[in-house]
């Protein structure tokens, strides 16, 4: 029997939060504790255009990764004659040490002056077209950063703006800040749409927590979107680790326990859910429900197709009476073989 989702302990962890570094309203020690308080042991704080390292605050039972989050401008008429909006990226350290990001504008953390000052990324230009774009990310991937495509839809973006992005780990499936300014941030979408290209990224929903309330207009963002990442150890070499080889889920409620491959039978266990859905590219869908009542298990078959095509993804969605919902990534083809 292969275990899709490992065997391990699983860690709540929240990959996109803004401390008072930038704008948040909470100093990093608040947040830690806010996230500490509600079950959380990983916490990436990326507060944007400053990357700190918050190693001092890491303890045995909860990991600070080194993070930041950056934005390129991209220029359309879609948004009206001239009109700017931003493509934002999360890093993530491999090396929880590492500093990056030399701003030809260096501030004094925590700052006091606007955090936007400056005007290029490590040297390079903040022009978000999809070939500048792709120049950063690979500059990223090469200083040891996983990068992640935050908010597609907060930030306006259509098909013709992601289908050619490279080189990314993961993308925001579901980000709370963007939704509690009204966006439809659930993307799955845009991930079929950019798994069916090849690209073997990695759902994040992220709370993108400015405080405990959105400044906006008061709607709850902390502890509302987290991904569940499973390693036996909670250092950051293990918990990086993790995150490279996708043994990871992602979820706004419900709880996936496990996921196993045996023979041609997948079965996936989690919290009472209303209904299991299993998907495929090769147009193969099948849901499993609770006909009134809810369940906490579901049976699929590998469908055939995805054996013989080679570029072939699986993956499930748990949806819980609420509405509520947790996703896989993408199983390939590969990994389906019995
Ligand atoms: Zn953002
Ligand atoms: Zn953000």
């Amino acid at each position: 029997m292969k275990y899709l989702l490992p065997n391990v302990p699983f860690h709540k962890a929240c990959l996109h939060a803004h401390s008072n570094i930038s704008d948040g309203k909470l100093s990093p020690e608040e947040l830690r504790e806010e996230y500490k308080a509600r079950g959380y042991s990983i916490l990436a704080i990326t507060d944007h255009s400053v990357m700190v390292e918050h190693q001092a605050l890491s303890q045995p039972d909860f990991l600070m990764l080194t993070g930041v989050e950056i934005d390129l401008d991209i220029y359309s008429d879609r948004f009206g004659e001239g009109g700017r909006r931003e493509r934002h990226l999360c890093l993530i350290g491999k090396d929880p040490k590492k500093q990056w990001i030399p701003y030809t504008d260096p501030r004094p953390i925590p700052s006091s002056v606007p955090y936007e000052a400056t005007n290029e990324i490590a040297g390079m230009s903040r022009l978000g077209t999809t070939e500048n774009t792709n120049l950063v990310i690979a500059e990223c991937n090469r200083q040891g950063f996983l990068v992640i495509y935050n908010h597609p839809t907060g930030s306006g973006d259509r098909y013709p703006d992601y289908c050619d992005l490279q080189g990314l780990w993961g993308m925001e499936y579901r980000n709370g800040d963007t939704i509690a300014h009204g966006a439809d941030e659930n993307n799955g979408r845009v991930y079929d749409d950019l798994l069916d290209l090849g690209h073997h990224l990695m759902p994040v929903c992220a709370d993108d927590t400015h405080g405990i309330i959105s400044k906006r207009n008061g709607y709850p963002t902390l502890d509302m979107n987290w991904n569940m990442v499973g390693t036996e150890k909670l250092d950051y070499d293990s918990v990086i680790a993790a995150l490279e080889r996708g043994d990871l889920y992602a979820s706004c409620g419900p709880e996936i326990t496990s996921l196993t491959l045996d023979g041609d039978t997948l079965r996936l266990t989690c919290s009472p859910a209303d209904r299991v859905q299993m998907f495929s590219n090769t147009g193969a869908h099948v849901l499993v429900h609770g006909n009134g009542g809810t369940v906490t298990e579901a049976i699929f078959k590998v469908p055939p197709k995805t054996k013989v095509y080679r570029d072939a993804y699986l993956r499930f969605i748990v949806t819980a009476p609420d509405g509520s919902y947790a996703v896989t990534r993408a199983y390939w083809s590969a990994e389906l073989q019995p």
